[in-house]
């Protein structure tokens, strides 16, 4: 049993969504890659990397979706939300604006890919706390009052962002098994 979970694992599909320049391909390559590209050009185009981790003692094979430059309001496709059972929903801690569209980026994604869809908020960009815009409080108000986890990530520094697809991940498995 545990070879053929290993041999084929069950597949997540997880997708990112935020405003441009929020660090959504950094916090992916953080993740599948343990890598952070200082030209961050190098990941366009992407569609999405898959890694493999253990869940529970589960063999999870975790299929991250990126946005290419498809930020605009509405320009992201229902094949990119399809079938997504989680998702990270990330603003950039400096900028006000990026948290602002949270709201938007939210009910778009429940648009698409229904009630159920495990959420996780991501104030990204923690490393750079002189330059903070959205407080910890309100953040942590909002995904409260939208039935949201939340957490902050760098992904120069590599702070949290294991931890925040994990959550996901495990939050999937718990209501799945
Ligand atoms: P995307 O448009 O949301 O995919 O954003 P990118 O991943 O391309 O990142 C946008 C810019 O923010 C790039 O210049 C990154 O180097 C930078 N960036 C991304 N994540 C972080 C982070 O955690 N900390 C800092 N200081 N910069 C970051
Ligand atoms: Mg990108």
């Amino acid at each position: 049993m545990r070879k053929l979970q290993e041999l084929f694992p069950v597949t997540d599909k997880i997708v990112l969504i935020g405003d441009s320049a929020v660090g959504k391909s950094q916090l992916l390559a953080r993740f599948s890659r343990d890598e952070f590209n200082v030209d961050s050009k190098a990941t366009i185009g992407v569609e999405f990397q898959t890694k493999t981790l253990d869940i529970d003692h589960k063999t999870v094979k975790a299929q991250v979706w990126d946005t290419a430059g498809q930020e605009r309001y509405r320009a992201v496709t229902s094949a990119y939300y399809r079938g997504a059972l989680g998702a990270l929903l990330v603003y950039d801690i400096t900028k006000r604006e990026s948290f602002d569209h949270m709201a938007r980026w939210l009910s778009e994604l429940r648009e698409h890919a229904g009630d159920s869809i495990v959420v996780m908020l991501i104030g990204n960009k923690s490393d750079l706390g002189s330059l903070r815009a959205v407080s910890t409080e309100d953040a942590k108000e909002f995904a409260q009052s939208q039935n949201v986890f939340f957490m902050e990530t760098s992904a120069l520094e590599a702070t949290n962002v294991e931890p925040a697809f994990v959550s996901v991940l495990t939050e999937i498995y718990r209501i799945v098994s």
